[in-house]
């Protein structure tokens, strides 16, 4: 745990130290939970947001892209069910003051369980070798049996209880299996209460005529109330979707992951309209679909895992989480949910106005069905920083930090280096740069011994760095060398740009999905 803890520590400095996050108005010790992207993590922030629109609307013929307002009239929150029942469990502990969420509390003491089962699996694995059959040990060994049907059963409780509304039976849930206060191990709980999420806001110049607003809590009502404007103007057939990122704000009750879990962050949301009773097979369909798009970055298949969800929201008839390994845990990506026609048929229902789409092949109108998905920039964001982000020990036994991102998605393609600082050699980087900025994002760098200068390439992530030196004087070719392998070549400079393309390319990166 200690180790974990470290890691985390350090994902969060080096974001820090290189310019990625800092936390926001840090002048005034910063504001909870809230966060800035700094100069190269806006370039890593871009880029994911980039990767996921290219694949969801440039990639598909049948989605479309949106931009809608943060502010809405305040009858979508009514309709979509968020003033009533967009609320968190919350319970104080009596002693520390601290204050939790009740599902999580439960949710993390299940996940223990499932770890130790997880060990006597790995343990297995390993003395068993090829021969190992999983399924056949994770049903036959009694130990991990026994695990396993222990978290079933806490899991299928929480869903239970949550899901009828039973605070008091949650709270009975966290007493029996003695949860205590992860950071002071005290037992002494106050009751499960209910918490609305959402910030409120005002709308008008003077008190007496002002509106009251929300800020929106997620994206998707935007694109719920749009769905007749832009099938309309956009000509568009069922089945199809409509694709937005943009920020979301939530009061989230507890807020201590860094940019795991912020009052105020990025989504990015793809809502697809079906015929109904065809919206399962489209739920299986994105389900594959986003993984594969997750596992394309290759940050490795075993940080990925499914979690069907136990208890429904009030609006899903079907919903899957995307989990990742964090340095915390696996937690939860994206969510994949099959929201029936809830949402447009709740907003015909309040405006009424008619939300319907004519099918001409079946010749009738009807509601369509949604199938959603929606991840978190900022999660995404986390998630390949502190994957990416690695020690290494060198064959001469120095160590180095290397921030292995994927390379599509670095905010820096390459540095370029002149080896001194003299004869001529800035003169000639310089010019490499002036060629190389029309396609991507390249830096100069001359100060220090340039060994040091790769170090702290490697440590923001770039992946490649060119370096010119009294050669390339004569022969007009400079060192290109590798991040990962840090393997170096002598290429000619008119090679340069489709070498950095070929590793770079949105297009040879999404080919892999
Ligand atoms: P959680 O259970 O972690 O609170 P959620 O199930 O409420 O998340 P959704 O409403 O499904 O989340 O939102 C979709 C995605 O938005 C999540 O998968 C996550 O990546 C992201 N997200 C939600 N809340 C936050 C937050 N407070 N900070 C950062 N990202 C968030």
């Amino acid at each position: 745990m200690a180790k974990q803890e470290d890691i985390f520590k350090n994902v969060v400095s080096h974001a820090k130290e290189y310019g990625f996050i800092f936390p926001s108005s840090e002048v005034y010790d910063g504001l909870s939970a809230v966060y800035d992207y700094a100069q190269n993590g806006v370039e890593l922030k871009k880029n994911i947001r980039e990767y996921w629109w290219k694949s969801m609307v440039q990639m598909n013929e049948n989605i479309v892209g949106l931009d809608a307002a943060i502010l809405m009239h305040p009858t979508t929150w009514k309709a979509s069910g968020h003033v009533d029942a967009f609320n968190d469990p919350l319970i104080d502990n009596k002693d520390s003051k601290k204050r939790y969420r009740a599902d999580v509390l439960v949710e993390d003491f299940a996940e223990k369980i499932h770890q130790k089962a997880q060990k006597e699996i790995d343990k297995a694995k390993a003395r068993f070798g090829d021969a190992f059959n999983e399924q056949e040990f994770i049903t036959t060994n009694a130990r991990v049996v026994e695990y396993l049907a222990r978290e079933k059963e806490i899991r299928e409780r929480l869903g239970r209880s949550l899901g009828n509304g039973d605070l008091e039976d949650v709270k009975a849930l966290i007493e029996e299996l003695e949860i205590a206060d992860p950071e002071t191990g005290s037992r002494n709980w106050t009751d499960v209460k209910q918490f609305n999420l959402m910030f409120g806001t005002k709308l008008g110049a003077s008190a007496e005529n002002a509106m009251d607003l929300y800020l929106r809590p997620e994206t998707a009502q935007g694109i719920f109330v749009n769905f007749l404007n832009v099938q309309k103007s956009g000509r568009m057939k069922v089945p199809f979707g409509i694709a937005q990122t943009g920020k979301a704000f939530r009061n989230e009750i507890v807020a201590r992951q860094f940019i795991f879990r912020m009052r105020e962050f990025e989504q990015m949301e793809m809502q697809f309209f079906v015929r109904p009773g065809e919206e399962m097979q489209w739920y299986e369909h994105w389900k594959q679909t986003r993984l594969n798009w997750h596992l394309s970055l290759g940050l490795g298949k075993e940080n990925y895992r499914f979690h069907d969800h136990e208890k429904l929201a009030h609006y899903a008839n079907a919903a899957a989480d995307i989990e990742f390994n964090f340095p915390f845990g696996f937690k939860e990506l994206e969510g994949i949910h099959s929201r029936t026609d809830f949402d447009l048929k709740a907003h015909e229902q309040y405006s009424g106005r008619k939300l319907q789409y004519f099918d001409p092949e079946l010749n009738e109108n009807y509601v369509p069905y949604v199938v959603e998905t929606s991840v978190g920039l900022d999660r995404m964001f986390l998630a390949v920083f502190a994957t990416s982000l690695q020690e290494e020990t060198l064959e001469d036994g120095s160590e180095r930090t290397v921030l292995k991102l994927p390379a599509v998605l670095a905010p820096t393609k390459a540095a370029v280096l002149p080896l001194v600082k003299k004869d001529g050699l800035p003169e000639i980087s310089k010019k490499i740069i002036e060629d190389l900025k029309w396609d991507f994002n390249v830096s100069y760098d001359e100060k220090d011994a340039v060994g040091r200068r790769y170090r702290r390439q490697d440590a923001l992530g770039t992946p490649f760095c060119i370096t010119v030196d009294h050669q390339t004087l004569e022969d007009e070719t400079v060192t290109i060398r590798h991040r990962d392998t840090m393997k170096q070549d002598r290429v000619k400079i008119s090679e340069l740009r489709g070498i950095i393309e070929n590793e770079v390319s949105m297009k040879n990166w999404l080919m892999k999905m």
